[in-house]
């Protein structure tokens, strides 16, 4: 493996990926190291929406963010695609969040109506439909449901094959990837970066942390902060049905190939990766009340995973001050953002400058020290 190339990124999951993708179709000569089965990997555990309308309330940066990942979304799948033979999976028909009972109903109502307002120019499309309507959009929707809201811009993808895709659109380009290569050492100076990894040194004018949960030790060697912490969603997946769901909801989606997919939890177990009768049982219960013909479907996969979170909620990404060349992303929806991390994201970090409408995405919201 040679020694000196344009940019490393640290983190082969779906956000380092999508990244080193991008700088790689970009003409930058990109390395991409990943630490191996050991590391705790979202990307392999995740729900797989593409997914907008729950995003980005009191952070209208972050609503435009999402938005414009959702965008960029079918161009990127299509270049996959013919970069190489890999679908993606993406389907974009809209969305909807299922709303048990009036009081679920009434606060999303409210929710939305705040997304809405706050998007200003970006304009949110979204409607609350209740009964007949909604049982048309979406068959067999139980008693239990008084409604959902619904807007045109959500979807779902396969974040494995999207995984797979980047990684193979990446090496394709001529991108270098190196597996079990989990970074040990690093020293830094400005544009001017040396890693260690699988016994081996590395150097480059770039780097950018995309480790995941990773990021929290190495943003520090670099004169960054990433202070994310894990939550933990389980995960729960029926045998293959007949095609019924016209589109995905938040809690209930159909996989090309006809599972279910029923999620997820939300805990703070720091970094525990087991899994819980109590929350599969939540989870089960909240799909059986949303569609009844569920609880005829046995259950043949469960999981647990680890998000990667920040104390908001919203991204990290951030260039460092003290070292510049040092870049770090952070985020718990990397499949909903491939679009921008590779579209967007990765030219910025190719012009060597984040863009100044990014600046509300730095650690420095949290007021904690950086390395200046
Ligand atoms: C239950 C659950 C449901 C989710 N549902 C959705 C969803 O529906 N839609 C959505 O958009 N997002 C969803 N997410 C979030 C999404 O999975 C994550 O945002 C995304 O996977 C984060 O990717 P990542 O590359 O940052 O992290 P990871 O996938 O954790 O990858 C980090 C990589 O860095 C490597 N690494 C770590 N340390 C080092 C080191 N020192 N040196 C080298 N390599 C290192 C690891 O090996 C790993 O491969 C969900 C997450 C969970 C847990």
């Amino acid at each position: 493996m040679k020694a000196h190339h344009d940019c490393i990124v640290i983190g082969g999951g779906l956000v380092g990926a999508a990244i080193a993708y991008g700088l790689q179709r970009g003409g930058l000569a990109t390395l991409l190291l990943d630490e191996g089965d050991i590391a705790y990997r979202a990307s392999r555990g995740n729900f797989g929406l593409v997914w907008v309308q729950s995003k980005g309330l009191g952070a209208p940066h972050y609503q435009r963010w999402t938005r414009g990942s959702a965008e960029e979304w079918p161009r990127l799948a299509e270049e996959l695609r013919s970069a190489t033979g890999i679908g993606t999976g993406l389907h974009q028909p809209g969305g909807v969040h299922i709303c048990l009972g009036e009081e679920e109903f009434e606060k999303r109502g409210e929710y939305m109506a705040r997304l809405q307002r706050e998007a200003g120019n970006l304009a949110l499309e979204y409607r609350m439909i209740r009964g007949a309507e909604a049982r048309d959009m979406l068959p067999g929707l139980g008693p239990d449901v008084a409604g959902v809201s619904w807007t045109p811009y959500d979807g779902h993808a396969s974040p494995l094959y999207l995984l797979r895709a980047l990684h193979a659109g990446f090496t394709g380009a001529g991108g270098a990837y190196l597996p079990n290569a989990g970074v040990t050492e690093a020293q830094a100076a400005p544009n001017d970066f040396r890693v260690e990894a699988a016994g081996q040194s590395f150097r480059s004018p770039k780097i950018v942390l995309a480790a995941g949960l990773g990021n929290a030790a190495l943003a520090p060697l670099f004169g960054l902060d990433a202070p994310v912490r894990p939550q933990r969603g389980q995960i729960l997946v029926t045998e293959r049905a007949q095609q019924v769901l016209p589109m995905p909801t938040t809690t209930v989606r159909q996989t090309e190939e006809g599972s279910l997919m029923l999620g997820d939890s939300k805990e703070e177990v720091g970094f525990n990766l087991g899994q819980t009768p109590d929350a599969m049982k939540t989870i089960a219960n909240r799909a059986v009340r949303s569609f009844p013909w569920i609880a005829d479907l046995n259950i043949v996969r469960a999981w647990s995973a680890l998000r990667v979170m920040a104390p908001d909620g919203l991204p990290i990404y951030d260039q460092s001050a003290r070292f510049p060349g040092a870049f770090t992303a952070n985020c718990h929806s990397g499949v909903t953002l491939a679009g921008t991390h590779a579209n967007r994201l990765a030219p910025m970090i190719a012009a060597g400058e984040l863009e100044p409408d990014m600046a509300p995405f730095s650690a420095r919201r949290f007021d904690v020290r950086t390395a200046a």
